[in-house]
């Protein structure tokens, strides 16, 4: 017998794991992971045990930062920063940041559940326009240029890049105004595609999407956006207290940061780069939305074609009783967390990165099958 039919904790037990985040990791970074908890290699200790401060973990810091850059050709005129909080606190921190105390305007496109609530929780510190909202279609889409007006002087346009939870995602950035900072959660599609960084004041995301395990999140801030909040902003909310300690105003997630690292490192070693893993990201949307369009009269994509998501695919069947039985039939063949958000229903398949081809090539070929039997 091999040893992986009786160990529950071999790589061989591991399912295709489509959950929407936290979400699968790539294998060889969980496999370093493992081997250097212990004992981190010169160490004498784990990371997990050693300061912030000390050499070691500033040098993990530091990695990771400039894989990041280097991925992104960041330039100084921007910090990176690890924050704690997620994707969450980031919508309290934008705008405490940069509107809170003043009379500006910031502006807001919504295109599904996340950024809904940020302008929600952006509501709380100062003056907010909505000025897209496409929730009377049921999120299923992105606007066009043409379907909004940004201002010359507003404090900032925000939008989300990819909503995770409905699967609509932006094509390109949307146009802004030079005058007008671009802020952009990203937490969905950070690291899964080129960006010209250029074109942002913020853009952020949490980690447990595409770059490693929950309880960090990546800010990339263009570094004149530093000096805009107000003098009696909490000091962690504050973003130039994190940009002068250089992610260690207080105790960083050095754990998270770690991976998040090693992460960045498979995407430049082993990936080769954000071109080559974009390749393969439509690869795999490819495969799963051609079986969506081949089968339309089973199963219903939710997102206008040209809005779709490379990340998180959603689709729903024709009745619930289908649906239960896809996500159970499916979870006996390895294709796990199927299950879509709660308020979209259906099915959401989530490919990030760390999702193989052959994941999406084997969840292609259980809804064929799934559909020929039952459509
Ligand atoms: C997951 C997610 C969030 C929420 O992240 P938290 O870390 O739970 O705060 C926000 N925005 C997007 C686009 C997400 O995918």
């Amino acid at each position: 017998m091999s040893a992986s039919a009786t160990d529950p904790t071999a790589i061989s037990s591991r399912v295709y794991n489509f959950s929407a985040g936290p979400a699968a990791m790539p294998v060889s970074v969980l496999k370093e992971l493992q081997e250097e908890l212990l004992c981190l290699p010169g160490a004498g200790a784990s990371l997990m045990e050693l300061s912030h401060r000390g050499q070691v973990f500033t040098d993990i810091l530091h990695g990771a930062e400039n894989s990041i850059r280097s991925l992104y050709g960041i330039s100084d005129d921007y910090a990176v920063l690890f924050l704690q909080g997620g994707a969450a606190l980031q919508f309290s921190m934008i705008p405490a940041n940069l509107i809170r105390g003043n009379d500006k305007t910031a502006q807001y496109i919504v295109t599904g559940s996340w950024g809904k609530k940020a302008i929600g929780e952006a509501k709380k510190e100062g003056n907010i326009e909505s000025i897209y909202d496409a929730k009377e279609s049921n999120f299923d889409h992105v606007p066009s240029p043409g379907d909004y007006k940004v201002r010359d002087d507003a404090a900032y346009l925000y939008y989300c890049s990819n909503e995770t939870i409905q699967g609509v995602q932006f094509a390109q950035a949307p146009s802004c105004p030079t005058s007008v900072p671009l802020v952009c959660d990203a937490s969905s599609d950070l690291l899964s595609r080129p960006l010209d960084i250029n074109k942002y004041g913020i853009i952020y995301a949490c980690a447990q999407k595409n770059a490693g395990p929950a309880g960090v999140t990546v800010v990339i801030i263009r570094r004149d956006l530093l000096d805009h909040a107000p003098a009696n902003l909490p000091g962690y909310m504050t973003y130039k207290n994190h940009a002068d300690g250089d992610s260690m105003w207080n105790t960083p997630p050095t754990f998270a940061v770690w991976a998040l690292g090693k992460v960045a490192r498979w995407l430049t070693d082993d990936i080769g780069g954000l071109a080559a893993m974009q390749a393969v990201n439509e690869q795999k949307a490819k495969l799963v939305y051609e079986v969506i369009d081949a089968n339309s009269n089973f199963y219903k994509g939710h997102a206008k074609p040209d809005c779709r998501s490379k990340m998180n695919v959603t689709f729903n069947l024709p009745n619930d009783e289908l649906l239960g039985r896809f996500v159970k039939e499916a979870a006996s063949q390895d294709l796990a967390s199927l299950k879509g958000h709660r308020s979209v229903g259906g099915i959401r398949a989530s490919i990030y990165n760390a999702m193989p081809l052959e994941g999406a090539e084997a969840l292609a070929s259980f809804m064929k099958d799934f559909a020929s039997k039952n459509g």
